[in-house]
């Protein structure tokens, strides 16, 4: 059942008729599922039945399979993506004029568990830098594994208040999303706890929580700089009045953006924002509102405030181990090799000033490619390794797993054709495609695969 005042409130806001389309369509079953390919990585999925019309790499499913089973979703092939939130990327490309620049820094401000920043992370590909930022650190670890099994090693994770991104990193970045925390209305017929906790009382104090992290993430934006802002909601206290709200107290500026009308999407304007509705009984999505900006005016464009260097925590790698680890890789771009404590990582070394600066100021969780850790002559890949888009296949022996074995080693397991691995360490394969590292020490083999990876099923 739908709370009284919600059907009320969108009864003011959008006239009867409307609202009771609205209302029906929040009784019916919830869009078909929508993935999103990762054009990183040469997963060929099963035709669509339908694209997505607003992301060239969105398609919806004809039924919804077993993701965690699916060795391609492990290896990171594909993102599971409800169809309207794939909208934050054309905004983003339209408002660029279709060409990301070079050495763009883009901030995700509440980012888990990672479907819009890895969208982002394959616009963004090898031209600059996307800080994935969760605040809440038990699902910034969910962000950073599936930032990891994206691959693309052009993002960095960090889980840090709003307000630490408004004082270290002042006037940064180029592009600030926030995809800010709401009332969820847009997800009331998927979710039977969003219908449940939703109250006026909800709207308000999410509509006073948005407006914090917008000030913040402001200030974190450069003049000049896009910001992106997104709710799964409806009501207008959460979306355009936090969109007028930021017109009067910043200067702000119009970006214009085109839409194809049989998209269904609803246009608004609040204050210099571009609004865009997403309404079930209209597109073929789930709810969602998101609205872009520019800050400030033209002549501030390409000014970057950079802060003072702080303590690094990185060290450097012996020039043979960077000869040796090298070998591991096969990106159009070269490659920084540096340690975080015992483990080696990789970046790209066009933005690794970028990274460095992000590493310093703030909570990282995960950053570039994590490659692994060296006992002595001897290498220990890491799993993040293997997901790596950049990652030379034939640097190692390579052994393709049955489907059985490839769930075996999602679930932690023996791998049952020990007899086909060669002695030592091993890049398994799922279908071509590299899903993780396997040591064979004789009759056994030692997966590579962290225990917080398993899975049970
Ligand atoms: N962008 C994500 C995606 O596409 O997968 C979804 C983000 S979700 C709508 C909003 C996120 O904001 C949640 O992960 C939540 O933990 C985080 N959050 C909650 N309170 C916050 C706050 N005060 N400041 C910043 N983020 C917050």
């Amino acid at each position: 059942m739908l709370n009284k005042d919600f059907i009320e409130l969108m009864s003011e806001q959008l006239g009867v008729e409307e609202c009771r389309q609205l209302v029906e369509a929040l009784q019916e079953a919830p869009q078909p599922t929508s993935i999103r390919l990762n054009p990183h990585k040469s997963y060929e999925a099963p035709p669509f039945c339908a694209p997505v019309e607003w992301c060239r790499w969105g398609g919806y499913l004809a039924e919804r399979p077993s993701f965690t089973r699916d060795g391609h979703f492990q290896a990171g092939g594909y993102y599971v993506q409800e169809a309207s939130s794939m909208f934050v990327g054309y905004l983003l490309e339209t408002a660029l004029g279709g060409e990301i620049p070079d050495g763009i820094r883009l901030l995700d401000m509440c980012a888990a568990p990672g479907g819009k920043s890895t969208l982002y992370s394959s616009i963004v590909g090898d031209k600059g830098t996307v800080v994935a930022n969760e605040v809440i650190r038990q699902r910034a670890l969910t962000l950073a594994d599936n930032i990891t099994r994206w691959g693309v090693g052009n993002t960095i994770v960090t889980s840090n208040d709003p307000s630490h991104f408004a004082s270290s990193l002042e006037g940064w970045f180029d592009v600030v999303a926030v995809d800010a925390p709401c009332s969820g209305e847009g997800m009331f017929r998927k979710s039977e706890e969003a219908r449940e906790g939703w109250s006026l009382d909800n709207v308000r104090l999410s509509a006073a929580r948005q407006r914090r992290i917008l000030a913040d993430a402001w200030k974190a934006l450069r003049e000049g700089g896009v910001l992106i802002y997104s709710t799964c909601t409806f009501n207008r206290q959460e979306n355009e009045d936090n969109m007028e709200w930021l017109s009067e107290e910043f200067e702000c500026q119009r970006i214009e953006i085109e839409i194809p009308n049989q998209w269904g999407i609803v246009r608004t304007e609040a204050g210099e924002a571009q609004c865009f509705h997403f309404y079930p009984h209209r597109t073929k999505g789930e709810g969602l509102f998101a609205a872009i900006v520019r800050k400030g005016s033209e002549e501030g464009r390409g000014q970057r405030h950079n802060p003072k260097p702080r303590r690094s925590p990185f060290g450097e790698v012996d020039k043979k181990i960077v000869a040796q680890l090298s070998s591991y890789f096969n990106t159009p771009y070269p490659l920084k090799f540096t340690t975080i404590g015992e483990s080696i990582y990789a970046y790209n070394t066009n933005h690794w000033a970028d990274q460095r600066c992000v590493a310093e100021q703030m909570s990282v969780l995960f950053s570039g490619t994590k490659v692994g850790e060296m006992f002595g002559k001897k290498f220990r890949p890491d799993h993040s390794l293997a997901l790596a888009s950049g990652l030379r296949k034939e640097a190692f022996p390579t052994a393709e797993l049955s489907e059985e074995d490839m769930l075996r080693y999602f679930r932690r397991e023996e791998l049952s054709s020990v007899a086909s691995l060669a002695e030592g360490l091993n890049l398994l394969l799922w279908q071509g495609q590299p899903i993780g590292f396997t040591k064979r020490i004789g009759a056994r083999t030692n997966t590579l695969l962290p225990k917080e990876l398993r899975i049970f099923i």
